[in-house]
């Protein structure tokens, strides 16, 4: 299956973590539950969340009395989706739109080389196939490249794209990609913007700034916040959702490059901890390579 395909690097290293972690062990004790306390953290779980599942395992262990090892793939399985399904908002069931709004108005945010234009990219061949009407607006002037990479996925999708030049305004770009989206009718607009973390209180500003264009246009637009995350750098994800979270109001999480990476803990960790909804996983480089991420699947495929 795709999904299998995507995560086969964090399976192997995950399965193999847990056949250490019960080697020479028929049942589950303190010291299987501190292996496997190990081998969460070190696939990226992150700690909070590690400490959640170990501690309902070990409730688990002292109701049922005997645990075999043998069941423990099942048992993280069943915790696992049982966390993650606690404080969320169920799973998006398909590249579906909400058709209240139109055009419905998504912005994206993420520092640059997380895989946000290729996100971009990818939603609109998902929403052009769903036959919707997409445009895209190139508010990431910051750099030369960002527009070039977009008009590039533009192409490729064959979707609208409206665009200014480097180094032009932001909030002006959006305006226009709104307006030109507005009278033609658009189903979908999807934004991008320049996420340069290192200086924050910019990055709230110029944020701020483009939404509040954006909502004179098309009310309650963006109606849809959508933080970029690369699944790869582990930690590193962590710390930058922490960051643009402080600073604009985040709606909807995408996590890309799970496909390169033994690290794809880190969706179980985020979507745990942020309370927000993970709702794509980037698993290749390839327009059909976003998915719909579904919290049982995700964990029925990385235990199995
Ligand atoms: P941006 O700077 O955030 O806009 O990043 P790009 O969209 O340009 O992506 C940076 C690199 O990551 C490119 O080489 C993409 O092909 C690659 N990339 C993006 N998403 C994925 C993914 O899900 N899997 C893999 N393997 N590569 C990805």
């Amino acid at each position: 299956e795709n999904l299998d395909k995507g995560l086969s690097k964090t399976k192997e290293s995950v399965f193999k973590k847990l056949g250490r972690a019960v080697v020479g062990k028929s049942k589950v004790d303190d010291e299987v539950l501190d292996n496997l306390e190990e081998v969460l953290i070190t696939s990226d779980v992150g700690v909070e969340t590690t400490l959640k599942i170990i501690e309902r395992i070990e409730e688990r262990v002292a109701r049922d009395k005997y645990l075999g090892v043998d069941e423990l793939n099942q048992i993280l399985k069943e915790e696992i989706a049982a966390l993650l399904e606690e404080n969320n908002s169920g799973d998006v069931s398909d590249f579906d739109l909400p058709d209240t709004e139109k055009p419905y108005v998504i912005m994206v945010v993420g520092v640059n080389g997380v895989g946000k234009t290729t996100t971009i990219g990818k939603l609109a061949y998902q929403f052009k196939q769903a036959g919707k009407k997409v445009y895209l607006g190139a508010a990431d002037t910051f750099r030369a490249a960002a527009i070039e990479q977009l008009e590039i996925w533009a192409k490729r999708v064959d979707v609208p794209i409206v665009k200014q030049k480097m180094g032009a305004d932001p909030a002006s770009v959006a305006y226009d990609s709104l307006s030109s989206a507005k009278s033609n009718d658009a189903d979908v607009v999807i934004i991008d913007t320049a996420g340069r973390l290192h200086n924050k209180v910019n990055l709230m500003n110029e944020l701020a700034k483009i939404k509040k264009v954006m909502s004179r246009i098309v009310p309650g637009a963006p109606h849809e916040v959508l933080l970029i995350l690369d699944g790869s750098t582990g930690q590193n994800a962590f710390e930058q959702a922490k960051q643009f979270t402080k600073a604009t109001e985040v709606t909807s999480l995408a996590l890309t490059k799970l496909d390169g990476t033994a690290k794809g803990g880190v969706v179980i960790g985020i979507s745990d901890q942020f309370k927000i909804p993970v709702k794509y996983i980037g698993i290749g480089e390839k327009m059909e390579h976003l998915q719909i991420f579904r919290r049982r699947e995700f964990v029925e495929s990385l235990f199995s």
